[in-house]
């Protein structure tokens, strides 16, 4: 068993406790460990994404998701310039299929000119440019969008986190934390870790290590919702412009999207399917203890009640051809489903409170801790402002 004394100790090495942990070294802190259960990194969320670089279209004007959204986009452009990441920027269309989607349209669009984006106005024949297998007669462009591999921004926080002087260690699930006079101990694998600062960046784990580093129950409860893509033909469609129907505005997902990835790749995804493990990618998987802690919570039913069969039934819907058909031909109608390859899945970890879904970024602090409980999209494009808003956090506790 080896040892370890720190000063902070960050559990979870995903994109949040990648950029916080580089951050830290920046600025110049020292005896900084991160903690990851997986024997390396990009397991999780961060390795299972779309890879957009949101611009803050659909976040309410002051709330984190928009402030660390805004702020996130600039600060990763900059890390992306930095190190030589690929990246691209070709913007994107929201895209109405039908008049019954106008008035939230525009909510968007206005949201989006508070916000202070670069926001137009699309009429037909502007969308026809784009591409003439796009149907509907209105939509807004936001120039402010783009598309980067999160798995190489995450891989360069670590190393340049290494040469800093930070210790990441793998292979070590956390055991055990125990509250010490002036910090914790922590078991972790086949090691013991002592530290004064604990910060909780365990994405699908979060709710968990919360209950086990404070001895409290958790304010929030994570439900895992399966997000599942498919390949498109790469020629199929004429252009790098995002494409996104109008989400439903009660829910925290953004619908079915048309997105060419930098390497190329066309893809239609994800649904948000309700799974029952929060970490079982290979088709229908069952945890008996991810299944009841989804059930734990009043929140399932609610949405049940409120929406009634049809957000249920898409919740249910695994790997279905025809609900990718239906929900691309609303806005795109070159899509065939005879042509289109399974591809990866990734799971958002989306916090619940109360019964309800927690729409905003959540970060809490506890004597020496600070426990970031809800990191959900766009939490990849905004790491970096998330860092520093944790950083502001965990400056009150010195
Ligand atoms: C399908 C999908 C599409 C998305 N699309 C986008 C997008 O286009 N743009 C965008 O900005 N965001 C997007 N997101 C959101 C974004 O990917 C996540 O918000 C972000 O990756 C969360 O990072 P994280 O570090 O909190 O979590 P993770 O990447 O999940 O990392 C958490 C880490 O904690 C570790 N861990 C957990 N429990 C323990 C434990 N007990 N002990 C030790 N280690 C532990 C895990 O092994 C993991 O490495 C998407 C997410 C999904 C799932």
């Amino acid at each position: 068993m080896s040892d370890y004394k720190s000063e902070i100790v960050i559990i979870g090495c995903g994109i949040i406790g990648g950029a916080l942990s580089y951050k830290l070294a920046k600025l110049g802190y020292n005896d900084i460990v991160v903690i990851d259960k997986e024997n390396t990194i990009n397991k999780h969320q961060t390795g299972r994404n779309s890879g957009v670089i949101h611009s803050g279209v659909y976040y309410p004007k002051g709330s984190l998701k928009s402030r660390n959204c805004i702020d996130g986009y600039n600060q990763i452009i900059g890390f992306l310039d930095e190190y030589k990441i690929p990246y691209k920027i070709p913007g994107k269309l929201i895209v109405a299929a039908d008049e019954t989607e106008y008035d939230e349209l525009e909510r968007l669009y206005q949201n989006a000119l508070d916000v202070g984006l670069q926001a137009n106005h699309m009429d037909r024949e502007d969308i026809l440019k784009i591409d003439p297998n796009l149907v509907g007669d209105k939509g807004f462009f936001v120039k402010e969008t783009g598309l980067t591999d999160y798995k190489k921004v995450l891989e360069k926080f670590v190393d340049v986190g290494k040469e800093l002087g930070v210790q990441y260690l793998f292979s070590s699930p956390i055991k055990e934390i125990t509250r010490m006079d002036k910090g914790f101990q922590i078991r972790a694998g086949n090691q013991m870790i002592s530290t004064k600062y604990l910060i909780n960046c365990a994405g699908l784990q979060s709710d968990r290590v919360y209950e086990l580093s404070t001895g409290l129950k958790s304010p929030v409860t994570i439900i895992p919702f399966k997000g599942e893509y498919f390949k498109v033909p790469k020629d199929s469609y004429n252009s790098d412009v995002a494409i996104y129907p109008v989400p439903n505005p009660d829910f925290p997902f953004l619908g079915v999207h048309l997105t060419r990835m930098v390497d190329g790749t066309l893809k239609v995804g994800p649904n948000a399917v309700l799974s029952f493990s929060r970490e079982g990618y290979d088709g229908f998987e069952f945890n008996l203890r991810d299944a009841i802690s989804n059930f734990s919570t009043p929140t399932l039913f609610n949405i049940a009640k409120k929406y009634k069969t049809i957000v249920v039934k898409e919740l249910l819907k695994h790997k279905s051809k025809s609900f990718f058909e239906e929900s691309v031909k609303k806005y795109w109608n070159n899509f065939d489903r005879e042509s289109i390859i399974g591809y990866t899945c990734g799971i958002r970890a989306q916090a619940t409170e109360k019964g309800k879904l927690v729409n905003d970024f959540k970060i809490v602090c506890e004597n020496n801790q600070v426990h970031v409980l809800n990191a959900p999209s766009p939490a990849a494009t905004s790491c970096l402002s998330i860092a520093d808003t944790i950083i502001n956090e965990f400056e009150n506790l010195r």
